[in-house]
This record gives C-alpha cells, sequence and structure tokens, in this order.
C-alpha cells in the first residue's frame, strides 16, 4: 500500500519494558515498531523520538510530515499541559514531568499530545470496534479501566475515572500497596494470578493455570474461579455505574483468548441470576475481548492527537 502522506499520525504507547509505535494515515496503520524503553525522563523520551524516526525512515516520510505526535503513559497525565505524574513504571516518580513538551523539542516542535494509557486504549478499541460506549478493563499488573462514555473520554475530576482495581472486594482481605485491604486489584489482575499460581512451566501464569483447571487440576480450578469472580465483580461495578454498552477486556491476560471471556460471562451470569433487575440487563453480553492483534493503546494515542479533549469516535 503507497502512503500518500496525507494526515500521518504516530502513537507511542509507553510501557515499563517496551515502547510500541504505529504510524496511522487516517485510520489505518501503515507501520509499527517496538523497541525496549529506556527507563527516567530522559529515557523514556529518547526511546519515544528514537521509534518516531523508526516509524518514519520505514515509510519513507519525513518527521515533518506528521500531523501530530501522541504519547500513552501509565500515570496521572494532565492532557492540557501534557505532563504526566508518578509513572512508577517508567522511574518517573515526580509530579508534572513535561513528557509532552520533551519529546515536541527532541522532533522540532512537531505537535505531541499526551494521554493515559488506559484511556488511549478505550480510544484505540473504541474506534477499532466501532463502539462509543465502553470501558476498556485491562487485567494487567493491576486492574483499572479506561472509559469512551457516549463517544468522549471520562478522565475524572482528578484522572482517577476507571480505577477500579482500589474499589472493595474482599473485607480484611489481602493488603494492597495503596494502603487498603482486600481491594479487588488483589484478586483480579495479571499480578493476582502470578502469586496465587507462579508458573511452573515458565509459561505465562494464566494460560498455565487456565489450561491446569481445564485438566481437572482441583487447586487450579480453585485459583481461576477465584481470579474470574473479581474480574465478574469489576465488570458489574463498571456496568452498575455507567452502565456502559460494552466492557473490553484487555491487558496481559486477554491473551487467554475467548475462554477469559467465556468464564467471566458465566461467573456474571451466576451473580446476576438471583436478580431480575440485574438478570435484565443482559451484562453478560456486553462483555467482549479486545481486538486481537491490534495495538489499541498506540493506536489510540494516535488518534487523541486530533483532539485531545473531545475525540469523538463514530460508532
Ligand atoms: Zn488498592
Amino acid at each position: 500500500m503507497t502512503i500518500t502522506g496525507a494526515d500521518l499520525r504516530v502513537g507511542l504507547d509507553l510501557g515499563g519494558s517496551k515502547v510500541l509505535g504505529v504510524l496511522l494515515e487516517g485510520d489505518t496503520v501503515r507501520r509499527t515498531l517496538r523497541v525496549p524503553t529506556d527507563l527516567g525522563a530522559e529515557g523514556v523520551v529518547g526511546s519515544a523520538a528514537g521509534v518516531v524516526a523508526g516509524l518514519c525512515e520505514a515509510a519513507g516520510v519525513e518527521p515533518t510530515q506528521l500531523a501530530g505526535v501522541g504519547m500513552a503513559l501509565p500515570g496521572i497525565v494532565d492532557p492540557a499541559t501534557g505532563t504526566v505524574s508518578h509513572a512508577v513504571n517508567l522511574r518517573m516518580d515526580l509530579p508534572d514531568v513535561p513528557v509532552g513538551a520533551l519529546l515536541s523539542e527532541r522532533l522540532g516542535g512537531l505537535p505531541v499530545t499526551v494521554e493515559n494509557d488506559l484511556n488511549a486504549a478505550a480510544l484505540g478499541a473504541g474506534e477499532t470496534l466501532g463502539y462509543s460506549d465502553m470501558a476498556y478493563l485491562a487485567l494487567g499488573t493491576g486492574l483499572a479501566a479506561g472509559l469512551l462514555l457516549d463517544g468522549r473520554l471520562r478522565r475524572g475530576h482528578a484522572g482517577a475515572a476507571g480505577e477500579v482495581g482500589h474499589l472493595p472486594y474482599r473485607p480484611g482481605g489481602l493488603p494492597c500497596a495503596c494502603g487498603q485491604l482486600g481491594c479487588l486489584e488483589m484478586y483480579a489482575s495479571g499480578s493476582a494470578l502470578d502469586v496465587a499460581w507462579p508458573s511452573r512451566t515458565g509459561s505465562p501464569s494464566p494460560a498455565e493455570v487456565f489450561a491446569a483447571a481445564a485438566d481437572g487440576d482441583a487447586a487450579a480450578v480453585a485459583v481461576r474461579d477465584t481470579f474470574v469472580d473479581a474480574v465478574a465483580t469489576a465488570v458489574r461495578y463498571l456496568v452498575m455505574t455507567f452502565d456502559v454498552a460494552h466492557v473490553v477486556l484487555g491487558g496481559g491476560v486477554a491473551n487467554l483468548g475467548p475462554q477469559l471471556v467465556q468464564h467471566v460471562r458465566d461467573a456474571v451470569e451466576r451473580h446476576v441470576a438471583v436478580s431480575p433487575l440485574l438478570a435484565g440487563l443482559g451484562m453478560p453480553e456486553r462483555i467482549e475481548l479486545t481486538p486481537a492483534g491490534v495495538p489499541v493503546g498506540a493506536v489510540g494515542a494516535a488518534l487523541a492527537t486530533r483532539g485531545a479533549v473531545d475525540v469523538e469516535v463514530v460508532g
């Protein structure tokens, strides 16, 4: 496919271990590039600049042809100022690190927008699936959701919208890094599975425990069912709070594929069976998997450059 150079944008999903970049032409992903992340503000900005240069070179375009570059980062992001606070996974613990301005400077003044990684993932998944009203629930190191409500991102008063991982699940339960006991995140995340079922074969814990459970291992069944019950609870919180049309499961645990969705749907079904009110909401049918093979965070970061605040997803 020929790159015409019309409406070229780069989106970058900056994680603690890798930077995933995409070059978008209109709505189409033309190139992708993945590199290890150098940590700290200098390192992150350097990695980001390297990916932008690499994507442009691979596509045979000049960086000056880009209409914008979007960064998606884990942390409290202020899109209006292009700053990120407490991005501890990127070793940027300080408040208000001006990553947008620093990258723009490295790129000769190109416009750079900055977005929270889950918000970007919600935008990217919404655009890909044609949804304008959804929660993107990431089951990864932690548990949190990006919210796309009526076509707009809901970031929240303090940038904390969708942080369902720190809602109470088990009173007096496992201690969470946030200071509380029994947070959902301690039961419904990839990390929770890693702790409950340390990998015995070197393959990822989620795949291992779900496979062992399918083979009838009683201990694995218990771990799987506890995990699924907690994820189902997170889905219920999201649906009962926002009544979103769709809850899209993403994050590392989503690599489990359709079996994850089936188990969570079944658990939600069991939860709501006692209540005609809840059972009538069609909750299980709202649950689905993030689109396979689509780097939704990077795509969403690129889409966010079209308008930092009011991105409308037609769907
Ligand atoms: Zn917590």
